[in-house]
């Protein structure tokens, strides 16, 4: 527990989303074990669907991260917080479809490059309205530039490694979805700032 900040929480349906991509991943027998071993059972209304959603706090997050690399291991457990962030992508897509707003009939039929631009807008902005933090996207010649000011990840004791995997999947799998496929190099922080997150994505997709 943090003792000089108070707790920030992401919202109950973020929470499950995460979980939702976390179990895709490994199953829920053992998202059940994680959920254990990270202390956050009460959370499993999320996995069982027993009850509301619970918002879950900063410190339940990234406990679940922890839990993950302690129980795989650093690298794999860095490799299945991506894979399901890639896999919650679909599920943020129905649960915020409104907010979203990438399925309607004006924005597919937009260029790739603005769909891409615009699409990447709107997803920061769901992010932001479903935790405390805010996200805000720059654009370079290259790239767009995510920054998650005050993200779960960038209130750890700093690291090495990068963290903030899950929300690099999520724009990852948003990048080949809108693009039909195409993958788009996205890079992480190295290694998360206190200052915020700052995910890079390539404009040029690897063929
Ligand atoms: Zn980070």
């Amino acid at each position: 527990m943090t003792m000089e900040r108070p707790s920030l929480y992401c919202s109950g349906e973020l929470g499950r989303i995460f979980l939702d991509g976390v179990q895709e991943v490994i199953g829920g027998g053992d998202l059940h074990a994680i959920l254990e071993k990270a202390g956050i059972w009460a959370a499993a209304g999320a996995v069982t669907r027993d009850e509301e959603d619970k918002p879950l706090s900063y410190e339940q997050f990234t406990a679940l991260q922890q839990a993950l690399e302690e129980s795989y291991g650093s690298r794999a457990g860095h490799g299945i917080a991506l894979r399901a962030g890639r896999s919650a992508y679909r599920y943020l897509l129905r649960q915020f479809t409104g907010q979203l707003g990438v399925t309607g009939l004006e924005y597919r039929l937009l260029p790739t490059p603005n769909r891409l631009h615009i699409g990447l807008q709107s997803l920061a902005r769901t992010i932001s309205n479903n935790w405390a933090g805010r996200v805000s996207v720059q654009e370079t010649d290259s790239s767009w530039v995510w920054t998650l000011e005050d993200s779960p990840w960038s209130r750890q004791p700093a690291g090495d490694e990068p963290v903030c995997h899950f929300v690099a999947g999520m724009v990852q799998e948003f990048m080949a979805w809108v693009s039909g496929g195409r993958f788009y190099p996205v890079n992480e922080c190295q290694p998360c700032e206190a200052a915020g997150c700052r995910i890079e994505i390539s404009k040029q997709p690897i063929d």
